[in-house]
């Protein structure tokens, strides 16, 4: 009888369970933490070793055999291997998937923590070398031996050589065999250039901000701390200070932003105050980039890394402080395989650590709201602007008086033109990108639908394309109905469209538009953003990635073109969404010496909504959604979990659903409420029918019981076999 004991391995398929292995034949037992490559059926799969065990339930004739250990030492510390079981346990998705969505690309896939690679040096003989002699005969090989002595005994690579000097090659061999220069394989090295900075002094905080920074140092431990300041209030200033704290005690610090686009203002304001380069952790950098980005935080080396919603997963040898900036945003929460909640994992990470999570924000989630109301989580607030900036006023503009001509009324006219002519700087949001949002025939009144989806085409006029932004289907922008043939004209406004019709009304002005087609090349998000930045784009004009956490100093005036679009939002969180993107983009207006004016065009000025917005501002709309949603039992007084379900044909995702229906009713009894299946809001998309089944229940403990019994019966059951299906616990989309 054996005494071996039998691994658990997490392996990246759609099963909730571990799988068992015996170790490898011969060899140390693998850590838990480290990854192993198993057979599995007739593929090779690489997994990670969760648990070490005893025994296995599995015939010991059916239990085989790992064939290779990846990493010597565990690859996931203690507590990053608790986050990932934390988070398949907590949003109910395979762990073995979860583990996938937790390690970068590279190290999924079975490659090597520290993959080699080849470098090429001088030898000594190659340092003492007449260069100038060389020179003479041979510049290629003189130029490439001076690159490798500058580079010192850490060489340069290959791939380096590759960039700095073309067909080096042939200049390599000639010094090679000359003794001058050699080549070896290297574990890649995790030395960064030394950076040589000096912290800047930052201004001196105000009151509010001292006494959040206080009460931020005062935790002992684990706190959740809701940084609830206005729009310039000077949240980031806060998170500085703490942030030094965490440096000057040798600790790490990990701060979550919803963005790349946020990232290089943020990280030069890092650098030049810290004096340290942030570790930058995002999905725009290169797979080699990244793992090297990892494996510094991993080691300790990062003192603060900076990254968005999947950064949350990083190890940390010795975190601090962990800082979520800009908490509402919805990037943070994961919209497919694992659906979570960075935020929320974030917050649950820093009590494992026992260190504290500041979650900053002008407009803070209800969720996060509640709990500072229930005494869990500490509500600190910057009431005002710092460096003596006023708030905005906001005005709003009623379209049905003042015709919106090409989606500008009169009043915005006036007030771009007095605005521009005083110096400062215009934003113009239109949460709604390409030439038109329709495109109808002007006979028979035929609207350009997807063929695939239940969904509008979208013009885009430059392109000469129709698109559907739901699915990636095109095709070209033909001048006739395809019904009947006659001529076809583009309805409604995007930012391409508002876009032009600004250039023929500011012909004298630089208009920059900013969303996901005008930043497509990389690097153009940059350049328009340092032009936003430096003032010289005078009206900028885009959707809300130019909404977010943006610092453009001599921007005074907001116009928000259409404000309607949220308005009568179906969905229980439409209200403070709405507030949120208003309250935002309006943040972005007068945020140095001259006052800020927002304009907001809407066909509804009597609507209540505007009076909450403008009498009570954010605090006013969260106060009266709060109640509402008490009222209503939504969350954050309920909990919900969505099961979705997708197939070719209709009947077979509702099908699925009914089963799941069915299991949840008797696996929740009275304290769960089951609501549907429905079709989803589209019902159809890139081809296949869309329903989904709410699991809603006032008691969280109650949803999570019923869930752990569901997921796996679900996976058993036959019909799941003609479905797509999943389950999203806290979801943020109801459709
Ligand atoms: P937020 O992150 O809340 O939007 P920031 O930290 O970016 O605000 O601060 C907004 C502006 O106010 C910045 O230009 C910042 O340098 C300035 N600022 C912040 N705190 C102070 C302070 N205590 N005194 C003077 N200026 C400040
Ligand atoms: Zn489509």
């Amino acid at each position: 009888m054996s005494t071996e004991p039998i691994l658990r391995v997490a392996l990246p398929v759609p099963l909730s369970r571990l799988f068992d292995y015996r170790p490898p034949a011969g060899g140390a037992l693998p850590a838990v933490g480290a990854r192993v490559r198993v057979p599995f059926g007739r593929r090779r799969l690489t997994g990670l070793v969760m648990s070490h065990a005893a025994g296995s339930e599995l015939p010991p004739e059916r239990l085989k055999r790992a064939e290779a250990v990846l990493d010597e030492r565990a690859l996931l510390d203690d507590d990053a291997l608790w986050l990932v079981q934390f988070a398949a346990d907590y949003y109910h998705h395979p762990v073995g998937e979860s583990v996938a969505t937790a390690l970068p690309a590279v190290l999924r896939q079975g490659e090597a923590l520290h993959p080699t690679a080849t470098v090429c040096r001088a030898t000594a003989d190659g340092g003492n070398a007449d260069i100038d002699a060389l020179e003479r005969r041979a510049p290629k090989q003189a130029e490439l031996l001076r690159h490798l002595l500058d580079a010192g005994d850490d060489g340069v690579l290959h791939a380096q050589l590759d960039d700095m000097l073309a067909n080096w090659r042939r200049a390599y061999a000639a010094l090679r065999d000359k003794g001058l220069a050699t080549s070896e394989e290297r574990r890649a090295s995790d030395r960064r250039p030394p950076v040589e900075l000096d912290a800047t002094p930052g201004p001196d905080l105000n009151d509010a901000q001292r006494d959040a920074v206080d009460a931020v140092r005062a935790a002992d431990g684990f706190g959740a701390f809701v940084l609830d300041g206005v729009t310039g209030s000077g949240k980031t200033e806060v998170y500085l200070h703490l942030i030094a704290d965490c440096i000057a005690r040798g600790e790490q610090a990990l701060v979550l932003v919803p963005e790349i686009g946020l990232t290089p203002q943020l990280v030069a304001r890092f650098r030049e105050r810290l004096g340290v380069d942030p570790e930058l952790l995002h999905s725009g950098l290169t797979d080699t980039a990244r793992l090297a980005a990892w494996r510094r935080a991993r080691s300790g080396q990062a003192t603060v890394v900076v990254g968005t919603r999947s950064a949350v997963f990083v190890p940390l040898a010795c975190p601090g402080l962990v800082v979520v900036d800009e908490e509402h945003d919805p990037s943070f929460k994961q919209q497919d395989g694992l659906r979570y909640s960075a935020r929320d994992l974030a917050i649950a990470r820093a009590k494992r650590a026992g260190v504290p999570a500041v979650l900053g924000s002008a407009t803070p989630t209800l969720e996060m709201l509640k709990h500072c109301r229930d005494d869990n989580y500490r509500h600190l607030r910057l009431p005002a602007r710092a460096g003596g900036a006023e708030a905005p006023v906001i005005r709003l503009v009623d379209t049905v008086r003042h015709a919106a001509d090409d989606g500008l009324s009169d009043p915005v006219r006036q007030a771009m033109r007095s605005h521009l002519d005083a110096g400062g700087q215009v934003l113009v949001f239109l949460n709604r990108r390409g030439f038109a949002p329709t495109l109808i025939c002007s006979a028979c009144g035929h609207v350009a639908g997807c063929r695939r989806c239940d969904a509008r085409l979208t013009v885009h006029a430059s392109a000469g394309q129709l698109r559907c932004h739901h699915c990636g289907a095109q095709r070209p922008l033909d001048p006739h109905c395809e019904e009947c043939g006659e001529a076809v004209r583009p309805l409604g406004a995007g930012t391409e469209r508002l876009e032009d019709t600004l250039r023929a009304a500011f012909p004298a002005r630089t208009v920059t538009r900013i969303d996901s087609d005008s930043v497509q090349r990389r690097g153009a998000m940059d350049d328009a953003l340092a032009a936003a930045t430096a003032g010289s784009a005078e009206i900028l004009v885009g959707t809300q990635m130019l909404s977010k956490g943006h610092h453009f100093p001599q921007l005074t005036l907001v116009c928000v073109v259409n404000a309607d679009q949220g308005l009568f939002g179906t969905d229980f969180r439409a209200d403070e969404r709405m507030a949120q993107s208003i309250i935002q983009v309006a943040g972005r207006a007068g945020r140095e010496q001259r006052r800020g004016e927002v304009l907001i065009q809407t066909a509804f000025p009597a609507h209540p909504f505007w009076r909450r917005l403008l009498d009570g501002g954010y605090v006013g709309v969260s106060a009266d959604a709060l109640a509402e949603r008490e009222a209503t039992h939504w969350p954050p007084f309920s909990r919900l979990a969505l099961i979705r379900a997708s197939a070719h044909r209709r009947q077979d995702a509702h099908a699925f659903l009914v089963v799941a229906r069915g299991l949840a009713a008797g696996l929740g009894g009275d304290r769960l409420d089951v609501l549907g299946p429905v079709d989803a809001v589209m019902a159809r998309k890139a081809g296949r029918y869309r329903a989904q089944l709410l699991l809603r229940s006032g008691d969280r403990a109650a949803l999570h019981t019923a869930l752990r019994a569901l997921r796996p019966a679900l996976e058993d059951d036959p019909a799941a076999r003609r479905v797509r299906w999943s389950v999203d616990v806290d979801p943020i989309e109801l459709y």
